[in-house]
């Protein structure tokens, strides 16, 4: 069966009142991010759903498989569109119903007619349109409430549209209508799942991401810049910050005691993050922690690491346990990355004790001796800047 559009409802964005044309603006823009390889592509947004088009018709079945990952979109369905003379809407409709199994199968006609000069009234069409394709296929019987396959009819003024494939989108709000946080992104399982939940929300992200050449590999960085790429594929391009961490991870080892250098490490993450968040203006941060999971996540972990900043941390996977976050990793691609071998740079340098419980006062004592500013300016200065997805499209047309 070859489709002619994809027809693309709106999710939670319908509800939003004044900010929708911005919604929708979006969310064109995130789909078109989304299918940027795809050059045969044009997407018309209209006030309650989208038209997608594809001359190449391998681009049209790329973008089946892309669209359940585009956040803000409810359902999608593939579209036949066919002149409205009923010779043309029967031979549509059978070819429609016949793209499934049919034996054995129930089904309905369900009509929107939007073309009120169109000669039949909904319920003559319903009744014609069924009983011809009952005629062709009678493995198929009739069930109003609950029907295997739902066959859609549009009647408007510039064709029929005819569709019997509802997929389910991936929900949620375009990213970007909710602002833009940095994403702490580290090799791990977690933190790729923590971006994605927070995009689900609407937030656009740009991650940011520690390395310790030569402890850490170029192999963990490509991992990270996977990871990062991956995520792009969710609707928004991502801009990654690599933060060379070395030197300081070196200061710390030398300078803090054993069992406070985690703390203090994740501390100076979040100072880190936190100057690259203002120069990239993004409003939060972002971290994959998950309460008591291992030593710097239990909450008075989480409140030394804390104090260095007052910009809202947000952990989506807070409550979250491991399977829980192993499934969605699974389910969004990030987990086969995620898994590949290579050690990131807390791996390298976790003490074999740190301490589940650090004391501020203490944390900051031991910090006083050094002075990590001047390193921290540095490492800031000298990070190396990638934009994902890879390659991008010349121009957006904008129908809005
Ligand atoms: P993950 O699976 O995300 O690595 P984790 O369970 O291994 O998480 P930690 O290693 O303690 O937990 O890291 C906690 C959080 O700190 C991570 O989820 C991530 O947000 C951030 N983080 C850790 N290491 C790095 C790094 N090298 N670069 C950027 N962020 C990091
Ligand atoms: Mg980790």
């Amino acid at each position: 069966m070859k489709w002619n559009e994809l027809l693309i409802r709106y999710g939670e964005l319908s509800l939003k009142g004044r900010n929708r044309s911005h919604f929708v603006r979006r969310l064109k823009k995130n789909i078109e991010t989304a299918l940027i390889d795809l050059q045969s592509v044009v997407i018309k947004p209209e006030r309650d759903r989208m038209y997608l088009f594809a001359d190449d018709y391998d681009d049209m079945e790329e973008a089946i498989k892309r669209l359940p990952h585009v956040f803000g979109i409810q359902s999608f369905s593939p579209v036949a569109k066919c002149e409205t003379t009923m010779d043309d809407i029967y031979k549509t409709a059978i070819d429609v119903v016949g793209s499934d199994e049919t034996e054995g199968k129930t089904f309905k006609v369900e009509i929107r007619r939007t073309d009120k000069s169109f000669p039949y009234v909904t319920h003559e069409l319903q009744q014609m349109i069924g009983a011809q394709v009952l005629r062709t296929f009678p493995g198929l019987s009739v069930n109003l409430q609950n029907p295997d396959i739902l066959l859609l009819v549009e009647i408007r003024s510039e064709g029929a549209f005819l569709t019997s494939k509802v997929y389910p989108g991936a929900t949620g709000m375009p990213v970007g209508s909710n602002g833009k946080s940095l994403l702490m992104l580290s090799g791990g399982i977690d933190s790729p799942v923590a971006g994605y939940l927070m995009m689900k929300r609407g937030v656009a992200i740009d991650a940011i991401h520690f390395e310790s050449p030569p402890f850490t590999s170029e192999l963990a960085k490509q991992k990270v810049i996977d990871l990062a790429e991956k995520l792009s594929s969710f609707g928004a391009s991502v801009r990654l910050h690599v933060i060379p961490f070395t030197e300081i991870q070196q200061t710390i080892v030398n300078k803090i005691p054993d069992g406070a250098s985690m703390t203090t490490t994740r501390r100076i993450m979040m100072q880190i993050a936190d100057k690259v968040r203002v120069e990239t203006e993004a409003l939060g941060i972002i971290s994959g922690e998950s309460l008591g999971q291992v030593a710097s996540q239990t909450l008075e972990s989480l409140t030394a690491i804390n104090a260095v900043t007052s910009t809202p941390i947000l952990r989506p996977l807070i409550s979250s346990d491991k399977l829980e976050i192993i499934d969605i990793a699974k389910e969004i691609g990030t987990y086969e990355i995620s898994i590949r071998p290579y050690e990131d740079c807390c791996t390298i340098f976790t003490p074999s004790k740190p301490k589940t419980k650090p004391k501020l006062s203490k944390i900051t004592h031991y910090e006083s001796f050094t002075d990590f500013d001047p390193m921290i300016e540095e490492a800031v200065k000298n990070r190396t800047i990638y934009d994902l997805p890879r390659q991008q499209k010349d121009e957006f047309e904008d129908y809005l």
